[in-house]
C-alpha cells in the first residue's frame, strides 16, 4: 500500500505501508581486457532478507513473518530458463524489481557521491536497457527523482528521458514482456502509479502530435487491454533505440514500432552485434590462431579489421593445405571429446554439419530433421548411392515448459539411435546430439565445423552469434537471409556462402494465405518424411511435431523445404572439390573482423551513449 499526496511544495509525499523489505548484497566480478591496463566491474547482486520480523512474529501472524523471510530469500535464487518466450509469474517480477531498484540505487548514490546532486545524472551516466528485461529502471529512477529528491515532474522526466537508451532483441509476439496491471499494481504499487502518469502524460502529448486520432493512440499506448507494453516504455522513455542486425533494425522501424519510428524518426539505429573473438578465435582455436600469426602477423589480435589481410592467400594452395589441416586436426580433437563423453565414434572424414543453438520452432531444427529424414530414405532406397559421408551435429537446451521443443531434441535422438542400428547406412549418413549444450562445449565444436547451420524462418531471427563463431572458425553458413546472416553474405561475398528459402518480404506475402496441408499433400518427399513423425522412428511416434507442421507450420518449414534440400546437396558438391571449399573457409575466416564485439561496443559509445 502506499499513499499519494500532491503536497504544495514539489516533493509528493509518499508513505509506504505493509511492505517487505530485501536487503541487495553486491557481488564484483572483475573484467580484465586484453593486454590492457583496463578492468571493468560486473557487479551482481544477491537478495537476502534483512532480518526476521520479530514485530509481526510477537503479534501472533507467524505465517507472515515467515513468508516475507522465504520470499526475500528466494528472489535471486533462480534464473527463468526460457528463451524468446515470455514468462509472467509474480517471482519474475519481483527479480526485476529487485535488480533494478539495486543497480539504479547503487548508481544514483555513486553519483550523489561525486557531485552531490542528480541535475547532471544524464550528463556523466548512460544507463542501457538490453532487452526489456530492465525495463522497471526508468519508473525507478522516476521514482528517486520525484519521491526522495522533490524534483517536479517535467525536470525528471528530462533526466531520465537524456539517460536512457534501449535495445531491443525479439520482434516475435510471443516474446514481447507484458505484465498485467493488477500483478503489477499488487507487487510494486509505486511503480505502477508512475507508469501509468508516463503514458497517461504520453497519450496525452500523442493526441496533440496525432490530431486526435484516438485509434492510433490507443494502438501506440504503454497500457493497453490491461497489460503494461515494457518493449513500448522503453521506447517511450529511451532517447534511443536500436536492432541488433541491419534487417531487424529496418523490421523494427517498419514492423513492430513503424507508429513511433514515424513520430521519433532520430531515436531508431542500428548496432550490429559481435563476439568476444579472441576467446573464440585466439582462445579455442590455437592451430588456426597460429596459421593466422605465420601468415599477416599478429596484429589481429587487438584489431579484428586485420582479419582481412588472410583474403589474399585465397589461392595460395600451401596455405590452403595447412587450413585443411586445421580443419582436420579440430575435427578429431572434437571426436575425442565426443567418444570420451558419451562413447560415440564420429567419422572425421565426413562433413561435420553443425546446428547449435538454443531449441525453438523459429530457428528450424526441425527443418533440419526434415531433410535427414529425406535423405535417410533416399539411402533406404539406394543403398549403393554415391553419397558423401556426412555427420550431423545438434546440440541444444529446451527451455522445460517447452513440450515441443523436446519432442524434437527426442525426435533427433530417435533417428540417430535408428540409423546407428543400421551399418550400411550408417557409414554415410550419421546424427549425434551433444548433451549439455554450453560456452564451453561450444569452444570445442566451433573450431571443427566445416557447415554453419542457420536456418531461421527470415524476420525472426533478430540477429545470431552462433553464427559469426561459426564463420570466424571456418565454418561455411547455410542459412537464410535472416539476422546477421545478411551482413555475413555481404562481407564474403555470394560465392562463399549458401542462401536459400523465402526472404522476409516474400514470407509476409506468403503468410497471408499459407496453407501447409496442401504443401503435405502434392510434395511427396515432404508427405514421406511427416509420416515417418507418425509411423515412429526408433519405435517413437512424433504426432504433434508432426500435426504442428501439417496443420500450422507457424514458422514455414515446409515452405521453405524443397529450397533447403537443394542447398544442402549443393553444399556437398561444393564440399568435394577441396581446395574450392578450402577457399570458401579462409574467405569467411578473412570476412569475420566487423563481428568483433570491439566494433560493437565502439558503436554504442559512439552512437549511443556519447563517449
Ligand atoms: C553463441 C551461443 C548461443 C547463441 O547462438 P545462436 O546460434 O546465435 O542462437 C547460444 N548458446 C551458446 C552456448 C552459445 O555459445
Amino acid at each position: 500500500m502506499y499513499i499519494f499526496i500532491v503536497a504544495d511544495n514539489q516533493y509528493h509525499h509518499i508513505s509506504h505501508a505493509n511492505y517487505s523489505t530485501v536487503l541487495a548484497t553486491p557481488y564484483d566480478m572483475y573484467v580484465s581486457g586484453y593486454d590492457s591496463p583496463g578492468v571493468s566491474v560486473l557487479r551482481l547482486w544477491s537478495a537476502k532478507a534483512p532480518n526476521f520480523n520479530m514485530e509481526l512474529f510477537n503479534q501472533g501472524d507467524y505465517a507472515k513473518a515467515l513468508g516475507q523471510n522465504s520470499m526475500a530469500n528466494s528472489i535471486s535464487k533462480i534464473l527463468y530458463p526460457n528463451d524468446n518466450h515470455l514468462e509472467g509469474k509474480s517471482l519474475r517480477l519481483r527479480q526485476q524489481y529487485f535488480l533494478c531498484a539495486a543497480a539504479i540505487g547503487d548508481i544514483v548514490n555513486t553519483h550523489m557521491n561525486v557531485y552531490g546532486t542528480l541535475d547532471n545524472l544524464h550528463e556523466k551516466v548512460a544507463i542501457h536497457i538490453n532487452d526489456t528485461h530492465p525495463t522497471l529502471a526508468i519508473p525507478e529512477l522516476m521514482r528517486i527523482l520525484l519521491d526522495d529528491c522533490g524534483y517536479g515532474w517535467e525536470q525528471a522526466w528530462h533526466i531520465v528521458t537524456n539517460t536512457f537508451a534501449y535495445t531491443n532483441h525479439t520482434v516475435m509476439a510471443e516474446a514481447l514482456e507484458k505484465w498485467d496491471v493488477n500483478m503489477m499494481n499488487r507487487i510494486i504499487p509505486r511503480i505502477f502509479s508512475i507508469i501509468v502518469e508516463i503514458n497517461n502524460r504520453y497519450c496525452q502529448s500523442l493526441m496533440e502530435r496525432n490530431g486526435y486520432d484516438s485509434a492510433k493512440t490507443t494502438r501506440m499506448s504503454i497500457i493497453k487491454d490491461n497489460t503494461i507494453h515494457m518493449a513500448t516504455l522503453c521506447v517511450v522513455a529511451s532517447h534511443s533505440v536500436n536492432g541488433v542486425s541491419k534487417l531487424h533494425s529496418e523490421i523494427i522501424k517498419t514492423d513492430v514500432f513503424k507508429d513511433e519510428a514515424a513520430d521519433t524518426p532520430h531515436k531508431f539505429k542500428n548496432v550490429t552485434n559481435g563476439i568476444a573473438y579472441r576467446r573464440w578465435l585466439y582462445q579455442s582455436n590455437p592451430g588456426l590462431t597460429q596459421l593466422l600469426k605465420d601468415t599477416i602477423g599478429n596484429g589481429f589480435l587487438k584489431d579484428a579489421a586485420q582479419l582481412s589481410k588472410f583474403a589474399v592467400f585465397a589461392d595460395d594452395d600451401t596455405v590452403l593445405e595447412r587450413l585443411i589441416q586445421v580443419k582436420k586436426e579440430n575435427k578429431e580433437r572434437f571426436a575425442k571429446y565426443v567418444k570420451h563423453s558419451s562413447k560415440v565414434i564420429l567419422n572425421t572424414d565426413s562433413i561435420f554439419d553443425v546446428q547449435v543453438k538454443r531449441l525453438h520452432e523459429y530457428k528450424r531444427q526441425h527443418l533440419n530433421v526434415l531433410n535427414i529424414l529425406a535423405q535417410y530414405n533416399y539411402l533406404l532406397e539406394n543403398p549403393n548411392a554415391d553419397f558423401t559421408p556426412k555427420t550431423y551435429i545438434f546440440a541444444a537446451k529446451a527451455a522445460p515448459g517447452y513440450y515441443l521443443a523436446k519432442q524434437i531434441i527426442k525426435m533427433i535422438w530417435a533417428i540417430s539411435e535408428e540409423i546407428r542400428k543400421n551399418p550400411r547406412i550408417s557409414e554415410k549418413l550419421a546424427v549425434h546430439f551433444i548433451e549439455d549444450y554450453r560456452v564451453t562445449l561450444s569452444e570445442l565444436l566451433m573450431p571443427a565445423s566445416e557447415i554453419s547451420e542457420q536456418i531461421s524462418l527470415a524476420g525472426t531471427e533478430a540477429s545470431g552469434t552462433g553464427n559469426m563463431k561459426l564463420m570466424l572458425n571456418g565454418a561455411i553458413t547455410l542459412g537464410t537471409l535472416d539476422g546477421a546472416n545478411v551482413e555475413i553474405k555481404d562481407a564474403v561475398g555470394d560465392d562463399n556462402i549458401i542462401i536459400f528459402g523465402m526472404k522476409t518480404p516474400e514470407v509476409n506475402a506468403a503468410k497471408l494465405d499459407y496453407n501447409p496441408e496442401k504443401l503435405y499433400n502434392e510434395n511427396y518427399t515432404i508427405r514421406d518424411c511427416i509420416n515417418r513423425m507418425y509411423h515412429g522412428i526408433n519405435g517413437c511416434t512424433f504426432n504433434e511435431v508432426a500435426d504442428s507442421l501439417k496443420k500450422s507450420d507457424p514458422y514455414m518449414v515446409l515452405a521453405d523445404f524443397d529450397s533447403y534440400h537443394e542447398a544442402q546437396n549443393f553444399s556437398t558438391e561444393c564440399y568435394n572439390d577441396k581446395m574450392r571449399w578450402a577457399k570458401m573457409s579462409l574467405m569467411n575466416i578473412a570476412g569475420a573482423g566487423i563481428f568483433s564485439a570491439d566494433r560493437s561496443v565502439s558503436d554504442y559509445a559512439r552512437d549511443i551513449w556519447g563517449l
